[in-house]
C-alpha cells in the first residue's frame, strides 16, 4: 500500500505550489521510489477545459485525453512520468459524480452530506492512484488554507492521515514569508496564521517549506518552527531561484528535505541521484550561445497561457547548448503592423494554439513572415492552421481561405469542423483529445527530427485540414508529413524547400522535458541557430 504526502499553500496563491510538489516527486524518484502525483482543485468547474486562460492558464491534456490543471505540466516534466485523468480533479467533478449517484438511488434514501459522502468522494480519488507498483503518492491541494471550497478537501486528507497513520502520511505545508522592506524584516505572523487555520482542522504541518524573497536567518526559522509546531530541521527554506525553476529540486535537497521524507515515512532507500539533473541545470544557466525565439500569440501579456510551450522553447536549446530568449508578441499588435520590426529581430518563430477570431490575422502575418524570409517556424494547432489558410491565400492564390471557425462564409474552407464533431453540443471534454498515433513520411523534416515512422502525441483540436483541399496545396509545395494512420487527418504540414517549416496539428509542447527534450522543439532551436549563424545581423 502507498504512502501519502499532502501538500497545501497558505498565506497567498501563486506561490509556485506546483513546482514545489513536482520538485519533490523529482527527489522521490532520484531515490528510487515509485511515486503517482495528483492536484484536487476546490473550485466548481468540472474540469478546466471550459476556462478562460485569463481565469486558468493553461490546461494541460494528458495522454489519456483528459483537459486538467497545468501544475500536472509540472509534474510530467519535473518527474519524467505520465500523469492521467485520475491525476486531477475539482470540487465541480465531486460534486457532480455525488449527485448522479443520488439520483441513481445509489445512497438508498441516506441523506447527502458534505461529511461523509463529499469527503468520501474524495478520499476514494486519491486512493484511486494507489496500486502495486506505487510507493508514494503525491497530492498537492489547490487553493489557500482558508478558502471555503477547501475545507472539505482538507477533511478528506485529515481522514486519510488518521485511517493510514503518522509513518504512512506527510503534511507539508508551503508557505509565504514576507520581507517588509520598510521595516528591514521578514514576518513570520502570516505563517503563524496559516498553520493554526490547519490545526483548527486537525492537520498539523510535518514540514514547512517557506518562499521567500529573502534567505531565512536561524532566528526566523526557530521562531516559525516554536509557533508552527515543526521541528527547526524541518522548517525549509524556498528562496526565489536565481535563474530556472529547475533548480528548486536541488535547493530542497539541499536541505534534507528527502531525508526527512524518508525517516518520516520509514523508507529505507539509498540518497537522492542528482548528477543528472544538475548536469542538465548547468547547460541551462551557462549556455554557451543564445538564440531568440518570437512567439506569437493571442494572449502575449499571460505567462501561464502558454506554459509548456515556453519551457518546451527552453528544453529545445538544452541539447545545443543554447539558451532561448522568448518575445511575446501579440498577434494583434502585428496586425496593425505595429510590431513586423520584432518579428525580423527573430530567429526563429511559433504560432501557438488558440481558440476565435481574435489575433488570427496576425498570427496568419506570421506564418507568411516565416515563409518569405526562411525563418525557422513551428506552428501548432491554430499555429498549424494558420500556416495552412496562408499557404492557400498566398501561394495556391484561394482568396479568403479561412477556417470555418472564424469566418463560416469563406469561399475556401481550407480548415473545416471534423466530421465527428458537427453534432457536438456539449463543450465541457468534447474536442478530439489525448494521444493519437501519427505516421511520418519518409525524407521530411519531421521523420528526420523524431527519427521514428509513427509517434503518439496529444490533441485538442475540433477543426481540421479540409481534405478537399489537400491536392491544391500539395500541388504548391505544402506537404502532409504527418498524417493519421487511416490517412484520414492531417497531423503535421510543413512546407518543401524550406529550411524549416514544420506545424502540427497536435501539442508537442505537452510531451516535452528538460531531460528529454521533444524532438521538434530540438529540431526548431537547432535550424534557429543555423539561420541566426546565416543571419547574423538579425
Ligand atoms: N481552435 C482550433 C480547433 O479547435 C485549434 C485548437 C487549438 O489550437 N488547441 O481546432
Amino acid at each position: 500500500m502507498a504512502k501519502y504526502i499532502f501538500i497545501t499553500g497558505g498565506v497567498v496563491s501563486s506561490l509556485g505550489k506546483g513546482i514545489t510538489a513536482a520538485s519533490i516527486g523529482r527527489l522521490l524518484i532520484s531515490r528510487g521510489l515509485r511515486i503517482r502525483m495528483q492536484k484536487l482543485d476546490p473550485y466548481l468547474n468540472v474540469d478546466p477545459g471550459t476556462m478562460s486562460p485569463y481565469q486558468h492558464g493553461e490546461v494541460y491534456v494528458t495522454d489519456d485525453g483528459a483537459e486538467t490543471d497545468l501544475d500536472l505540466g509540472h509534474y510530467e516534466r519535473f518527474t519524467g512520468q505520465a500523469t492521467s485523468r485520475l491525476s486531477n480533479f475539482t470540487a465541480g467533478r465531486v460534486y457532480w459524480d455525488v449527485l448522479k449517484k443520488e439520483r441513481r438511488g445509489d445512497y438508498l434514501g441516506r441523506t447527502i452530506q458534505m461529511i461523509p459522502h463529499i469527503a468520501d468522494e474524495i478520499k476514494a480519488g486519491i486512493r484511486a492512484l494507489d496500486g502495486p507498483d506505487v510507493d508514494v503518492i503525491l497530492c498537492e491541494i489547490g487553493g489557500t488554507v482558508g478558502d471555503i471550497e477547501s475545507l472539505v478537501f482538507l477533511e478528506a486528507i485529515r481522514q486519510i492521515g488518521m485511517e493510514e497513520g503518522r509513518h504512512n502520511t506527510l503534511f507539508a505545508h508551503l508557505t509565504y514569508v514576507p520581507y517588509i522592506k520598510a521595516a528591514g524584516e521578514v514576518k513570520t505572523k502570516p505563517t503563524q496564521h496559516s498553520t493554526a487555520r490547519l490545526r483548527e482542522i486537525g492537520i498539523i504541518p510535518d514540514v514547512l517549506i517557506c518562499r521567500s524573497e529573502v534567505k531565512l536567518t536561524e532566528d526566523v526559522k526557530q521562531k516559525l518552527s516554536l509557533f508552527c509546531n515543526v521541528p527547526p530541521h524541518a522548517v525549509i527554506e524556498e528562496q526565489d531561484v536565481a535563474h530556472s525553476i529547475y533548480e528548486v529540486p536541488v535547493v530542497l535537497s539541499e536541505q534534507g528535505l528527502d531525508d526527512i521524507i524518508m525517516v518520516r515515512l520509514q523508507l529505507e532507500k539509498p540518497p537522492a541521484r542528482l548528477d543528472g539533473w544538475k548536469e542538465m541545470l548547468r547547460t541551462l544557466i551557462e549556455p554557451v550561445q543564445r538564440v531568440r525565439i518570437g512567439v506569437v500569440g493571442k494572449y502575449s501579456e499571460l505567462q501561464d497561457a502558454y506554459k509548456s510551450i515556453f519551457e518546451a522553447i527552453e528544453h529545445g536549446g538544452i541539447p545545443h547548448e543554447t539558451g532561448v530568449d522568448i518575445e511575446k508578441i501579440a498577434a494583434e499588435d502585428i496586425e496593425d503592423s505595429k510590431d513586423l520590426e520584432r518579428l525580423r529581430d527573430c530567429d526563429g518563430l511559433l504560432v501557438p494554439g488558440g481558440f476565435g477570431n481574435r489575433g488570427m490575422e496576425g498570427k496568419i502575418l506570421a506564418c507568411r513572415h516565416a515563409r518569405e524570409h526562411g525563418v525557422p517556424f513551428l506552428g501548432i494547432c491554430l499555429g498549424m492552421q494558420c500556416a495552412v489558410i496562408e499557404f492557400a491565400r498566398n501561394v495556391c492564390g484561394l482568396e479568403g481561405a479561412n477556417s470555418t471557425e472564424v469566418d463560416k462564409q469563406t469561399p475556401h474552407p481550407v480548415i473545416c469542423l471534423m466530421e465527428e464533431q458537427e453534432k457536438v453540443v456539449d463543450l465541457g471534454g468534447t474536442m478530439r483529445l489525448g494521444a493519437w498515433p501519427c505516421t511520418l513520411r519518409e525524407n521530411s523534416a519531421a521523420r528526420t527530427a523524431y527519427g521514428v515512422a509513427e509517434v503518439q502525441e496529444r490533441h485538442r483540436h475540433r477543426y481540421e485540414v479540409n481534405n478537399g483541399y489537400r491536392e491544391r496545396l500539395e500541388a504548391k509545395g505544402l506537404v502532409f508529413s504527418g498524417q493519421s494512420p487511416d490517412g484520414n487527418l492531417v497531423e503535421i504540414s510543413e512546407v518543401a524547400g524550406h529550411p524549416w517549416y514544420v506545424a502540427t496539428q497536435f501539442h508537442p509542447e505537452f510531451k516535452s522535458q528538460p531531460m528529454q527534450p521533444h524532438p521538434l522543439f530540438q529540431a526548431f532551436i537547432g535550424a534557429a541557430l543555423q539561420h541566426a549563424k546565416r543571419n547574423p545581423a538579425s
